[in-house]
C-alpha cells in the first residue's frame, strides 16, 4: 500500500487524532523535500521510536529572501515518496501554499536573541519564518517527537527554546550531521554545485576540523579559533566564522562549556552552512569544579 499523502492541515489533524486515540505515538521529520542522507537519518529514527512517523515536505516560501533560491530548490517529490516509502514512513505532510499561508497571513513568531547571530545575521527574515512554518507543522501534526539535524544547528537551539517557551508537548531530538565519505556536509543545495565548486566547498568541513582540533587541545581564545578557521576557508567567500554557546547561541567571551563552531560561506552562487560542536571539560578555571567529565560530541574527526 502506498503511503498516504495529506494537504491540508485539517486532514493532517485528523490523520493524527485518529494515531493518537489508537494510542500510538507520533513522530514528525521536517523537511524541504531534496532528501537525501542527512533526511533519511531522521526518518529511520523516527520510525524506530515511534509508533508511526510523518515527513512533511513544504518548501516555505517564509524563510526565503525575495531574492534567495525559493524557485530553482530542488523539487524531488516523487523519488523523496519512494525514499519515504522505503524507510517505513506512515504519511507525508504536503500542504499546499494556500492551506500555510492564506491571504492576509500575518502571524510570524520570533525567538528573540537565539534567532539575531549567525545565519540570523545575514539572513535576517530566515529564522522568523523558520519558527513560524515549524510551529503550523507542529499544531498540524500534533507529533510526541520532532527530529532535526543538527547541520542547521541555530535552528534547532531556535526550535528548542521555542518548544520550551511556549509549552509545546513536543521531544526535540537533534541528530548528528550526516557527511560524504569526503567531509562534505549532505544538504540540498550541493545539488548547485559544480564538480569544481564541490571540490572548493570542502573547504568547510576541512576548516572547521582544524577549529575542532584546536580546542581538542585547548585554545579557549575565540579570536584564535575563528581566525584559524578562516584560514584555512582560503578563497571561499566567508559570510560568518563563529563561536558561540550552543544552546544560546549567544556570543562567548572565552571559549567553555557547550561550544558552536560554525561557519557559512559562498561558493560561486551557492550559500552553504556547516559546523562543528565540542564540550569543554570543565575546570576550576570555568567557576565548575568538578570531577573531569569530558564529553566530545563532534561529526568531524579532527585528524
Ligand atoms: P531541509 O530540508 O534542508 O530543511 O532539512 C530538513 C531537516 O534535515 C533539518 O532538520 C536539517 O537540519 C536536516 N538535515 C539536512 N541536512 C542534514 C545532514 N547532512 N545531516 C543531518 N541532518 C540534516
Amino acid at each position: 500500500m502506498s503511503v498516504p499523502i495529506i494537504k491540508s492541515p485539517r486532514a493532517m489533524r485528523q490523520w493524527t487524532f485518529e494515531q493518537r486515540c489508537a494510542g500510538r505515538t507520533v513522530g514528525l521529520v521536517p523537511t524541504m523535500g531534496g532528501l537525501h542522507e542527512g533526511h533519511a537519518s531522521l526518518m529511520r529514527e523516527s520510525v524506530s521510536c515511534n509508533d508511526v512517523s510523518v515527513l512533511s515536505i513544504f518548501v516555505n516560501p517564509a524563510q526565503f529572501a525575495p531574492h534567495e533560491d525559493f524557485d530553482r530548490y530542488p523539487r524531488t517529490f516523487e523519488a523523496d515518496l519512494a525514499l519515504a516509502e522505503g524507510i517505513g514512513i506512515d504519511a507525508v505532510y504536503a500542504p499546499t501554499s494556500s492551506s500555510m499561508y492564506g491571504q492576509d497571513f500575518a502571524s510570524y513568531l520570533t525567538v528573540e536573541r537565539v534567532q539575531d547571530g549567525l545565519c540570523g545575521g545575514s539572513r535576517p527574515h530566515f529564522f522568523r519564518g523558520v519558527a513560524t512554518v515549524v510551529t503550523k507543522l507542529f499544531n498540524a501534526v500534533l507529533p510526541h517527537r520532532a527530529y532535526f539535524g543538527q547541520k542547521d544547528a541555530q535552528q534547532c537551539a531556535v526550535i528548542k527554546r521555542m518548544v520550551r517557551d511556549l509549552d509545546f508537548d513536543i521531544e526535540v531530538v537533534e541528530l548528528p550531521i550526516v557527511r560524504d565519505a569526503d567531509g562534505l556536509a549532505l544538504s540540498s543545495r550541493n545539488q548547485y554545485l559544480s564538480s569544481a565548486e564541490r571540490l572548493e566547498a570542502l573547504n568547510l568541513s576541512k576548516a572547521l576540523a582544524r577549529g575542532l582540533e584546536l580546542m581538542q587541545r585547548g585554545e579557549r581564545d575565540i579570536r584564535r579559533i575563528e581566525e584559524a578557521v578562516r584560514a584555512e576557508l582560503a578563497d571561499l567567500d566567508i559570510d560568518y566564522v563563529a563561536v558561540v554557546d550552543a544552546d544560546s547561541i549567544e556570543p562567548l567571551a572565552v571559549a567553555q562549556g557547550n561550544v558552536l563552531l560554525a561557519a557559512a560561506a559562498h561558493v560561486g552562487a551557492t550559500r552553504l552552512i556547516d559546523n562543528v560542536k565540542y564540550t569543554f571539560p570543565e575546570s576550576a578555571a570555568d567557576g565548575f569544579p568538578r570531577a573531569d567529565s569530558r564529553k566530545r560530541e563532534y561529526a568531524i574527526s579532527a585528524k
